[in-house]
């Protein structure tokens, strides 16, 4: 007899050991967030801010994903939206459908992938419910966070980094099953144990953005911050620029953030962050139309020197084609621009001159090897690293969820609750919490 999705949540909220878990049954399905195959033109001709999330993302039942080799189920406590939910949710820049085929094609467990809805997904906190064969690391019970690097090192390139493996793909995202489901399917090598001072959703926000802004930031594979450098960070307050503050305070550095609010500016400060740029209050234009503005850039580079004292060493980029010219020229004599995405647009423009005569680097990055995550989630768990989660929504609210990110309405990160009925649950060492809530206010006088 099929088993219940609601037995399973109580069975995780009570506490249960894994013997428990595993003995109850399976549910044939279960609710997911999912976009639609036949849906992927809806917004054929429209321009991409008035591509609405809230009508593409889709919460139904869909069947249980066949569990194989390596891999594990997980049931979903929380998840968080990341930027790429709404790129998948407004199809751009490309339908993730395309990248299920491709999967499908590659082997019979790529082709369970390739399915008619696509499950989204890239980050979750919850509890192992089954393992499949070859899974020696994790056992069913097991509290976890996910990250998203999903990929299995059959070939050779991968094995200094898995990030340059040619089959690695984002989960939830290049892959189907993400983490907006009451179970998810994961391969155990994305697994991290959960801090046990964190909510469900407070852990549910770690994988994706602090394990990219880690990489960037700290990992040997990004920008090898040390000591004392400058460090621009665009979007200060997002998803990813809310982590990049503290790593690079942790690490000594001198951040400078960018936001475009007076409440951003308020959250940075509160966080420790000195040096604020509000860039809607300084009326920035970087471009003129299709024209870049060099006035205009030397104007911020002026404002970054007189609140740091001097260029940055560190550009933290992901707006892309607004910022990337301004983002090459700030940068000091030798310094790095350290870009993972390109928000406003790929396609960029900027002065080869400011690169070549003044010897800096562009460094291209994208999310963490296992071992990048995986220190990434240790610094939370030691207390070093907290997210800004600002709100939780159910997942049947996921779309409004989306359509805030999206619109650039959201401040930190946005939780979703999935199996997790409230939030605030899932602490499983209050006392751990109480010294690191402490630690935290006192070091950069976190506010909980
Ligand atoms: P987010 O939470 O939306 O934060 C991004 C912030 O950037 C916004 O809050 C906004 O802050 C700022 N911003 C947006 N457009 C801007 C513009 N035109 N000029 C200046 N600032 C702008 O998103 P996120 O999670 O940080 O992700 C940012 C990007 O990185 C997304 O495109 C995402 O897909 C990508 N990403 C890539 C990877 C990877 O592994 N390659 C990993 C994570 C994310 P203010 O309005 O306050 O300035």
């Amino acid at each position: 007899m099929a088993g219940s999705i609601d037995a399973i949540r109580n069975a995780v909220l009570m506490g249960a050991p894994g013997e428990e878990l595993a003995a109850l049954e399976l549910p044939e399905a279960m609710t997911a967030a999912f976009v639609r195959k036949d849906e992927q033109n809806m917004f054929e001709g429209l321009e991409s801010d008035t591509k609405d999330p809230r009508k593409s993302l889709r919460v139904d039942e869909v069947e249980l994903p066949p569990l194989g080799p390596n891999e594990c189920l997980i049931a979903v406590m929380a998840s968080a939206i990341n930027f790429n939910t709404v790129w998948t949710s407004i199809f751009e820049p490309l339908p993730t459908f395309v990248f299920l085929e491709r999967y499908g094609k590659e082997s019979d467990l790529g082709a369970r992938h390739d399915l008619d809805y696509h499950i989204v997904g890239s980050d979750a906190s919850g509890v192992v419910l089954r393992t499949g064969p070859g899974v020696t690391r994790w056992r069913v019970g097991d509290e976890v966070t996910v990250h998203c690097n999903y990929v299995d090192m059959e070939a050779p390139e991968g094995h200094n980094d898995s990030m340059i493996d040619p089959n690695q793909r984002i989960w939830g995202f290049e892959s189907n099953f993400g983490g907006m489901s009451e179970i998810a399917m994961v391969k155990a090598n994305q697994l991290m144990p959960k801090p046990k001072h964190m909510t469900w959703e407070e852990a549910a926000c770690l994988g994706l953005v602090s394990s990219t802004s880690y990489r960037m930031l700290v990992g040997r594979n990004g920008a090898d911050m040390k000591q004392g450098d400058v460090v621009l960070i665009w979007g200060a307050t997002g998803g990813l620029g809310g982590f990049a503050c503290q790593y690079v305070l942790n690490g000594g550095g001198v951040p400078v953030g960018v936001v475009s609010s007076r409440e951003k500016a308020g959250i940075l400060n509160a966080i420790g962050v000195e040096h604020v740029i509000d860039r809607r209050a300084e009326g920035y234009e970087f471009w003129n139309g299709d024209e870049q503005n060099p006035k205009e850039q030397r104007r911020f580079g002026m404002k970054v020197r007189e609140l740091a004292g001097e260029d940055p060493d560190i550009v933290f980029e992901h707006p892309g084609r607004q910022t990337f010219a301004t983002s090459v020229f700030v940068a000091k004599k030798g310094g790095t621009i350290v870009t993972c995405a390109s928000t406003s647009g790929y396609m960029h423009e900027y002065d080869n001159r400011y690169l070549w005569m003044h010897l800096k680097k562009i460094i291209g990055s994208h999310f963490a090897n296992y071992k990048e995550a995986w220190e990434a989630n240790r610094l939370a768990y030691l207390g070093k690293i907290h997210p800004i989660l600002s709100e939780t929504y159910p997942l049947t609210e996921i779309g409004e969820a989306a359509y805030q990110v999206h619109q650039n309405m959201h401040r930190g990160k946005i939780g979703i609750r999935v199996l997790a009925p409230s939030d605030g649950l899932g602490v499983s060492d209050p006392e751990l919490r109480e010294r690191h809530i402490d630690q935290m206010r006192s070091f950069r006088k976190f506010s909980e």
